[in-house]
């Protein structure tokens, strides 16, 4: 189990920028701040995109459930994550003192059954507080079975979401990333070296492929001459995580999420990184120019610059007829962390204004870019209740709310358009492919024409209606003479 100064310190993560300006610390558990997702949550939701490993979760079965498979995330080959393991403790298991048997024995299982290339170890609550020593179960198990049993110690009373995301990307860079080289470049990238074109390796942290959009932009870095070692993330493998070190930059696509993995990457092997998003016109340039901007290659800079005015050029021209259905639109954005400014972007992009924006879980930094593209008086709203935000829809006169999906009902009972931009989402808006799939899905949400039929008076209304009139009618009218 953590100590309460491992946690501690997991808090006072000197990358975040209001750790520069006052020792503050992020956000310290609370009593309830497990409430919307426990640390737990956080680690697992960080962690399961990596498609090939074996993820247990040692604990009772309702930990499982609580956040497996709720993120829309796609892998491009192996699906073993998305079987749900998890050692089922009983009560029995508790009061007789054999959960850490349990948990050996489930590692066994799932490596005789899957033979995956590593298994991963999620604590919760009860074993963490039974007292149960995972890393010796998972040193043990190692030695045993020779494949890495990854010990990611998380028990959900620790803290919030955001922390076990940091105990997540912790646990990758304490036990895998460093102990493998890449592989030699494919041939397809040796030909390109051979034309002159110099491949320069890059991790992502934080993006997660939710419906398949990282596929948008992969492409695209392919051409620049990018080669992905790893995206934790989303669509990763194994084998991937363990590259991590050799990468030349590192693009943090998710501010808060792991942003201890960025520093510590470029603390113990220099890897510079920055921090952006491939929601929108705009930040997906910038995106593509700031990897050119670190590696710093001349020729890289000019085949970047070159592919971004084509892309640009090509995504207008489909954006238009789009374009001129979404303009003027006002839309109120409550979404967390980089959301909060990378869709704005987007959005703004489209011509829709954004009357407001949810800063709930955003950082200062958040808080900072989205003041830049909306302006100093911009209305940030922490509320989350369904009263708050129908009085800012109302107020502001708003035509659709984005959101996450558990706003979804809020929206609908109250006739209101709904379009969810969270993790749940079917649809993919990263790169400039991405808003071609954003238009399209604001525009069926608000042209659709459910919201005239829920809006109007139901059927059997207006026809009493009618009738009370036509009555009333009936009794003031003068009477007929005889
Ligand atoms: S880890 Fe703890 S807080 Fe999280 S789901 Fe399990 S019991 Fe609940």
């Amino acid at each position: 189990m953590k100590s309460t100064k491992d946690i501690a310190e997991m808090l006072d993560e000197p990358a975040c920028e209001h750790n520069k300006k006052e020792k503050s610390g992020c956000a310290k558990p609370k009593p309830g701040s497990a409430a919307g997702g426990c640390a737990f949550d956080g680690a697992q939701i960080a962690l399961l995109p990596i498609a090939d490993v074996a993820h247990i979760v040692h604990g009772p079965i309702a930990c499982a459930g609580s956040s497996w498979d709720n993120r829309g995330t796609r892998s491009s080959g192996p699906d073993l994550y998305r079987i749900g393991m998890t050692t089922d403790l009983t009560e029995q298991d508790i009061v007789m003192g054999r959960s850490e048997k349990r948990l050996f024995h489930a590692i066994k299982q799932a490596v005789e059954t899957f033979n995956p290339p590593a298994v991963f170890i999620y604590n919760t609550c009860v074993p963490a507080l039974v007292g149960d020593d995972i890393n010796a179960t998972c040193k043990e198990a190692t030695e045993r079975w020779g494949v890495p049993v990854v010990p990611i110690d998380a028990a959900g009373f620790y803290g919030t979401k955001n922390l076990g995301n940091r105990i997540a990307a912790d646990a990758m860079i304490k036990y895998v990333v460093g102990t493998r080289d890449p592989d030699p470049l494919p041939p397809a990238a040796i030909e390109a070296e051979k034309a002159g074109i110099k491949i320069h390796d890059v991790n992502l942290v934080g993006e997660y492929n939710i419906a398949g959009e990282f596929w948008h932009v992969l492409p695209l870095l392919d051409e620049m001459g990018l080669r992905v070692l790893c995206t934790l993330s989303g669509d990763a493998r194994f084998r991937e995580v363990q590259t991590m070190h050799k990468a030349e930059v590192n693009m943090m696509v998710c501010s808060k999420a792991m942003i201890n993995v960025a520093r510590k990457l470029e603390q113990q092997y220099g890897i510079p990184w920055f921090e952006g998003s491939f929601y929108g016109i705009t930040d997906t340039s910038q995106a593509l120019r700031d990897f050119a901007r670190v590696i710093n290659d001349p020729d890289l800079t000019a085949r970047t610059e070159a592919i971004i005015a084509r892309e640009e050029n090509r995504i207008r021209e489909a954006l238009a007829p789009w374009r001129e259905r979404l303009k003027g639109k006002r839309v109120l954005l409550f979404t967390g962390g980089v959301k909060s400014w990378s869709v704005i972007s987007a959005l703004q992009d489209l011509g829709m204004v954004v009357v407001a924006t949810g800063t709930k879980k955003s950082t200062e930094e958040d808080k900072a870019r989205i003041r830049e593209l909306m302006g100093e008086d911009t209305l940030m709203i922490e509320d989350g209740s369904p009263k708050a935000l129908l009085k800012v829809v109302r107020d502001y006169k708003a035509d659709i709310l984005i959101a996450g999906g558990r706003n979804m009902y809020t929206a609908l009972k109250a006739r209101i358009p709904f379009l969810d931009i969270n993790q749940e989402r079917e649809f993919g808006y990263e790169g400039y492919q991405g808003m071609l799939e954003l238009v399209r899905q604001l525009a069926l949400t608000l042209e659709s024409p459910v919201w005239e039929a829920v809006r109007a008076p139901a059927p059997w209304k207006a026809a009493a209606k009618v009738a009370k009139a036509s009555e009333q009618a009936m009794l003031f009218a003068e009477p007929v003479a005889a």
